[in-house]
């Protein structure tokens, strides 16, 4: 084993800490997304299927109305605020920083024993056993792997659930980050009960009609910058009441703006309250992880995302500003 910033454990350790400790709690990060829901529920499923006691807890909120809620398992996580008592073994995946744990960070911070497994490129280890392979295009195929070193069967919602986040977070096998290794996982977990077609249903082919409202206003607002080949749109608080679009609706919107010709980088805002929060995708090999850590935001090379605690105006000019210097 070879001990980095980011990892000082095998996936068989960490089996072995597992089988070992009765008590779990898991957590992913902030704004959760398939591969941090799809990751929590199954490490969860093996857990009890080894007999352990375990709580998933959303780190913030409840996704609303989520799509994931097609998840096996999605209706037992609970807020993170709601979880009482100490904290015997707190496993974070697909997150490794307490900073996008919200309100689980407590939790976190006063667990007896803490383990991080996720594929953010982070500069320190912030737990006793820490396992980051930011090469995995998912952490769910981190999980997929941790759990076939356990003693059980990996059954249908296991597999449902990593492949959720794999398909997710490859952008349905698309993104840099789809590679062999990712194609062999998803064909072990298709192997092992997976429906692709019916997953991607659940997930893609699921839009409420706010969000598609919602996109019709986000394509009036594109800026497009020829130059820097780059396109920045927006939708405001307002927009978003105005067709009682909820955060979940708005989460599509990136995929359009970079599927346009020609872009190399794509980016929209979403107004919050008291805040705006910026996604970043690339198509080539920018890095817009750096671009959101501009903004204490971060994320991956291809990938990233930011907060700014200011209005919709602000945040757009300072960031069509931030683009237009980046990019050049
Ligand atoms: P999204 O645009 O889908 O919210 O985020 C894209 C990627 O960037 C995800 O991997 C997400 O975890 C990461 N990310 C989004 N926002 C932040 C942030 O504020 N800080 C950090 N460190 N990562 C973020
Ligand atoms: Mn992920």
């Amino acid at each position: 084993m070879t001990v980095s910033a980011q990892t000082n454990t095998t996936l068989q350790a960490i089996a072995q800490a597992l089988s070992s400790r009765d008590d779990f709690v898991i957590c992913g990060h902030v704004n959760p997304d398939g591969d941090c829901v799809g990751s929590q529920l199954a490490l969860a499923s093996a857990l009890r299927a080894l007999g352990k006691t375990v709580t998933c807890v959303f780190a913030q909120d409840i996704p609303y109305e989520s799509t994931l809620a097609c998840l096996p398992g999605f209706d037992g996580i609970i807020p993170s605020a709601e979880f009482a008592g100490a904290v015997d073994t707190f496993i974070a995946v697909d997150v490794s920083d307490a900073k996008r744990m919200g309100d689980a960070a407590k939790l976190f911070e006063n667990a007896s024993y803490r383990i991080i497994i996720d594929h953010h490129e982070v500069d320190t280890r912030t737990s006793e056993l820490n396992y980051v392979e930011p090469d995995a295009a998912a952490t769910s195929m981190i999980i997929w792997d941790l759990i076939g070193c356990f003693d059980v069967e990996r059954d249908t919602d296991m597999a449902a659930c990593t492949y959720v986040g794999l398909m997710t977070d490859t952008g349905r096998f698309q993104f840099q980050n789809t590679d062999a290794r990712a194609f062999s996982a998803a064909a072990e977990m298709v192997a092992s009960g997976a429906d692709p077609a019916s997953l991607s249903t659940a997930i893609y082919q699921n839009r409420t009609r706010a969000s598609v409202a919602l996109e019709h206003i986000m394509l009036g607002n594109i800026i497009y910058d020829d130059e820097r080949q780059f396109v920045l749109s927006w939708v405001s608080r307002d927009d978003m009441e105005s067709v009682g679009a909820k955060r979940s609706d708005a989460e599509s919107l990136i995929d359009t703006l970079r599927s346009i010709r020609g872009i190399r980088v794509a980016c929209i805002l979403r107004g919050e309250d008291g805040c705006v929060r910026g996604s970043l995708r690339a198509k080539d090999a920018t890095d817009v992880a750096r671009i959101a850590r501009l903004y204490g935001g971060g994320g991956h090379v291809a990938a990233s995302g930011f907060t700014i605690h200011d209005t919709m105006d602000v945040a757009r000019n300072s960031v069509l500003a931030t683009l237009q210097k980046e990019l050049s």
